[in-house]
């Protein structure tokens, strides 16, 4: 096997390169041209006949009988073999190189700060790319631009990276902090023990719904529940079990009320329920409800089994009247609460029952 030679674009055996090269040395003698390198260049490539144009105007030039030594052999090489095609095909590529950068620029545009910087350096790159290829022996100039673009866009790639990082690192704080306001809201707007509503969510929810219902000309009622005989409960069983019972009244006014409403704990072993939509009529049905529902409940010690019996609610219901301040909403509610208290408890009482 012959070593490999490269000779301009073709890649040959060395035996074929050498014959084509005697070949054409053979030919220049007869025709008494002498074997200048731009001469020789000439009539190795006709030797080959890669490039069919010149092969024919060669031709045509011996049949001729036209002398071809000096002007005309100049002429030749300038026509065929001066780098022409070499620089079109280096133009096109850096064309499509700068075509690639361009859009590559373009995008980069929409990013940030570090990105204007690596697009304005690729730009003085592609411009002096261009620049190389309009002159002949562009190779070498290529490369290093090639090297430099390579040398840049890695560097581009490392910002990149890390400014992606950053952002991900960014979004996950921001995640985490947008995580924990709405915790600290829930926490804030929650009653520790039953986790319903606390009497600060109960107040803002009561501004909110008042206006609603003043807006809509609707209606809003309100219940107002306390257990009846509570501290004897947490005497005979203890503060430990009597909380469970409070956990548990809150359950079961979760369940009872649904989406109806809003259950809140306001105070120790006092409760109230925000009906928006709620008529005095409805509001007292569901109070009767939640009241049937815990007095016939049978409590027992989860741990012992021993039955407590049952607790009862005693429960005061009100409507509000659009325009009229909260407080007077609360107070009837209460009243209405403390009458059922004392008409002998668990039982439901409205503010019609109130004396005027
Ligand atoms: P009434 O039927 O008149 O409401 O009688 P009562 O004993 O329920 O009324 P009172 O207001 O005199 O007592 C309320 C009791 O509620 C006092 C306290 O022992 C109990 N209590 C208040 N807060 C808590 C709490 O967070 N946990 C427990 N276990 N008990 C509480
Ligand atoms: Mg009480
Ligand atoms: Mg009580």
């Amino acid at each position: 096997m012959g070593a490999a030679a490269s000779a301009g674009d073709d890649c040959v055996t060395f035996d074929k390169a050498k014959g084509t090269a005697l070949k054409a040395l053979k030919l220049m003698s007869d025709a008494g041209i002498p074997p200048t390198p731009p001469n020789f260049a000439t009539w190795y490539a006709y030797a080959t006949g890669r490039i069919p144009a010149l092969n024919s105007e060669i031709d045509r030039m011996r049949l001729a009988g036209r002398p071809m030594a000096g002007a005309p052999m100049a002429e030749l090489h300038d026509r065929f073999l001066s780098g022409a095609q070499e620089r079109a095909d280096l133009v096109s590529v850096s064309e499509r190189i700068e075509e690639a950068m361009r859009s590559l620029v373009d995008n980069l545009g929409h990013a940030e700060a570090g990105a204007q910087a690596y697009g304005e350096t690729l730009n003085t790159l592609s411009g002096e790319l261009t620049a190389q290829a309009d002159s002949s022996g562009a190779v070498d100039g290529l490369q290093r631009l090639i090297s430099g673009v390579v040398l840049e866009t890695n560097r581009m790639l490392t910002v990149n990276r890390q400014l992606e990082d950053r952002l991900n690192r960014s979004a996950q704080e921001i995640e985490t902090l947008r995580k924990d306001l709405h915790v600290v809201k829930e926490e804030a707007a929650t009653d520790a023990l039953t986790g319903i509503a606390n009497r600060k969510a109960f107040e803002t929810a009561l501004q909110k719904t008042m206006q609603d219902t003043a807006q809509a000309s609707g209606f809003l009622s309100l219940l107002n529940l306390d257990i009846d005989f509570f501290k004897k409960f947490n005497d005979t069983h203890g503060h430990q079990t009597g909380d469970q019972v409070l956990k548990l009244v809150a359950r079961m006014m979760i369940d009872v009320v649904g989406d109806k409403g809003l259950p809140c704990r306001i105070g120790g072993e006092e409760f109230v329920v925000l009906l928006p939509d709620t008529g005095l009529p409805q509001a007292r049905a569901l109070a009767e409800t939640l009241r049937t529902r815990v007095g016939t409940k049978i409590l027992k010690n989860k741990k012992t089994g021993a039955e407590l019996g049952a607790i009862t609610l005693s429960i005061g219901v009100a409507e509000w009247a659009i325009g009229e301040p909260a407080t007077n909403l609360i107070e009837r509610a209460d009243e209405a609460m403390y009458l059922a208290k004392r008409s002998g408890r668990n039982q439901v009482r409205t503010q019609n029952e109130l004396e005027r």
